[in-house]
């Protein structure tokens, strides 16, 4: 592979860091301003139009600086309107990210790892393995690309729900939602996390915080740690001893994520159990009935309809507020839980294996 390009890539720099990158040139300061409104507001990536800059700044930038996009490797369209798209970044990792568009609102499903280490067992992207942390230009840019390619003019909400935790990569979600905030508002933004208890405490800290969804999956130490390694170094209580104490803004509540596996953790009393522990809290719950695939356990299922409305009551008598999560993207394997990565760990299996 050809050596990676050294120029900086200006789509991971907040307006401060484009006014320090730029200061050597000797240009006046409102120049900074002009070229991150021209590549954040304008979606212009290309210095030669960047016409209200003079002929020789546009080519000393071109020079030390680079705008890139991550390239798209592959598209799929699914016929609910949603759109899963696979990005190769520069040292060959492939990652993944989804348009879901909805009636009123338009939600962009980002990853902020190429490939995940908590290993749970209900997720492909787990099932591939560790990567590596996405920097701040990898996780704007997969928003900025989708925003090019879809033609997005409307407001958009984003969710950290693709591959990886976005936990165990802060210091670059916290650069990139920097740099996106003057579009993309953090009430806006939701990080999904698998509950990582230090993460949580350095997020408290923020000044300006997006969203919460937690992943809990089950009522208790036993199935969760079962279902999600992580739980064994910062089981239940902890976990919901951190988001007691986690600064949350009026009239707004946690997110828990709860998968749904028929038989496994679907039950009246679970739901019961499940109000009980997120008792006192304010919360509301999004139910997500598990989405199977060929490399996790055949024995799990999605429970039936019924089931799931069951579950959900259940929660609502509890004086909770609960949510099913409509499968979206499902004919592409663009549903929760299907985005892997490709690349090394994929070789040696079948194509047909693989979602594309
Ligand atoms: N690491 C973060 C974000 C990525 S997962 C987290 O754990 O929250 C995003 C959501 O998809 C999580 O709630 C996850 O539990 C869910 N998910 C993963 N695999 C799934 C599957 N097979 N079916 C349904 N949802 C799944």
């Amino acid at each position: 592979m050809a050596s990676p390009d050294p120029r900086p890539n200006l789509l991971g720099l907040t307006r401060e860091e484009m006014a320090a990158a730029l200061a050597p040139l000797g240009e006046p300061t409102y120049r900074a301003r002009q070229l991150w409104d021209a590549i954040h507001l304008r979606l212009v990536l290309d210095f030669a139009a960047m016409t209200e800059l003079s002929r020789p700044l546009r080519a000393a930038l071109a020079e030390r600086f680079r705008i890139t996009l991550p390239a798209v490797a592959d598209r799929h369209a699914s016929r609910d309107g949603t759109t899963k798209y696979l990005f190769r970044l520069e040292d060959g990792a492939t990652i993944e990210a989804v348009d879901i568009p909805d009636r009123h609102r338009r939600t962009l499903c980002i990853s902020s790892q190429a490939g995940c280490a908590l290993a749970c067992r209900f997720c492909v992207t787990g099932y591939w393995g560790a990567g590596r942390n996405l920097t701040p230009a990898e996780i704007v840019g997969q928003v900025w690309a989708i925003r090019t390619l879809a033609a997005i003019e409307g407001r958009l909400n984003l969710v950290f729900m693709g591959m990886g935790e976005p936990l165990l990569n802060l210091d670059a979600v916290r650069s990139a939602l920097a740099v996106m905030a003057p579009t993309i508002s953090p009430r806006r933004i939701t990080l999904s996390t698998a509950g990582l208890v230090p993460g949580l405490d350095e997020l408290a800290r923020w000044p300006e915080r997006p969203h919460l969804a937690v992943s809990l999956h089950a009522p208790d130490d036993r199935r969760r740690s079962e279902l999600m390694p992580v739980n064994r170094t910062y089981p239940l209580a902890e976990l919901l001893a951190a988001l007691r104490r986690f600064p949350l803004e009026p009239r707004r509540r946690h997110t828990f994520e709860y998968l749904l596996i028929a038989g496994f953790n679907d039950a009246d009393g679970d739901a019961s159990a499940l109000a009980a522990l997120l008792g006192g809290l304010r919360a509301k719950v999004n139910l997500i009935p598990f989405n199977p695939d060929p490399v996790l356990p055949a024995e799990w299922q999605p429970p039936a309809p019924e089931r799931v409305a069951a579950f959900r009551s259940r929660l609502e008598r509890h004086g909770l507020t609960a949510t099913i999560r409509k499968r979206r993207g499902d004919d592409v394997n663009a549903a929760c839980g299907q985005l892997r990565a490709f690349g090394r760990a994929a070789r040696g299996f079948r194509r047909s294996q693989l979602s594309f």
